[in-house]
């Protein structure tokens, strides 16, 4: 079988590609991804694709497109997840399996399935229904149990690993977390500095 792969990310895609090829299937690689934000980064994960696509071998289809007015205006300012995450993957399914319809592939499957932080079933939904669009079969697998498989590999590489998933809103998230992380570390929960904190008054060790 000839597969078109919509790739999010070099490192998710080091583990799918080697699940595929281990079934035998012939991959090919398309970067459609406009929701990524800022350029620098959609940039900065395209170049690592490009050397993680020489490096495996993986002939790669299409050009970076970069429509950000446009992703934005598709999710009519803003939302949440996970009705935000069903647009966007919406659009990325439904171009990879034009292209895969258009192109003579007999499937399309997406490198989101290795990620444990993505709407799982939203992407099997709407992959279903894009290829249901454009009269292309869409390629189901739950490679959740590669993600581990994916970070080795990377690493082994020295690939650049993004910290958010790729949007505005999920950098803001992903900065939320990190900034909620490490007041914890600083005061830990149940703690009197924590109450103090909580109260806007400074803790006593800050004094
Ligand atoms: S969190 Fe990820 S999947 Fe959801 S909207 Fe943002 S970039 Fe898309």
């Amino acid at each position: 079988m000839k597969l078109l792969l919509h790739i999010c990310c070099a490192p998710c895609s080091t583990a799918a590609v080697e699940a595929w090829r281990q079934e035998g299937v012939r991959v090919t690689g398309t970067f459609f991804n406009p929701n990524i934000h800022p350029f620098a980064e959609h940039s900065l994960r395209w170049q690592t694709l490009l050397s993680c696509a020489g490096a495996m071998g993986l002939p790669l289809m299409g050009g970076p497109e970069y429509d950000i007015t446009g992703w934005l205006r598709r999710l009519k300012g803003g939302g949440q997840r996970p009705e935000r995450c069903r647009i966007c993957i919406s659009q990325r399914l439904g171009h990879t399996a034009r292209l895969a319809a258009g192109s003579g592939f007999g499937a399309f499957s997406t490198t989101l399935l290795v990620s444990p932080y993505q709407e799982h079933e939203i992407i099997r939904e709407e992959g279903e229904k894009a290829a249901e669009a454009a009269g292309v079969r869409f390629a189901y697998r739950d490679l959740r149990a590669r993600y581990r498989r994916s970070i080795e590999l990377s690493r082994e590489a020295g690939l650049y690993r993004q910290k958010y998933c790729g949007c505005i809103y999920s950098d803001a998230e992903a900065a939320a977390g990190r900034r909620q992380r490490a007041g914890e570390r600083a005061f830990p929960p149940g703690s009197s500095d924590a109450a103090e904190a909580a109260a806007g008054r400074r803790p006593k060790r800050q004094a």
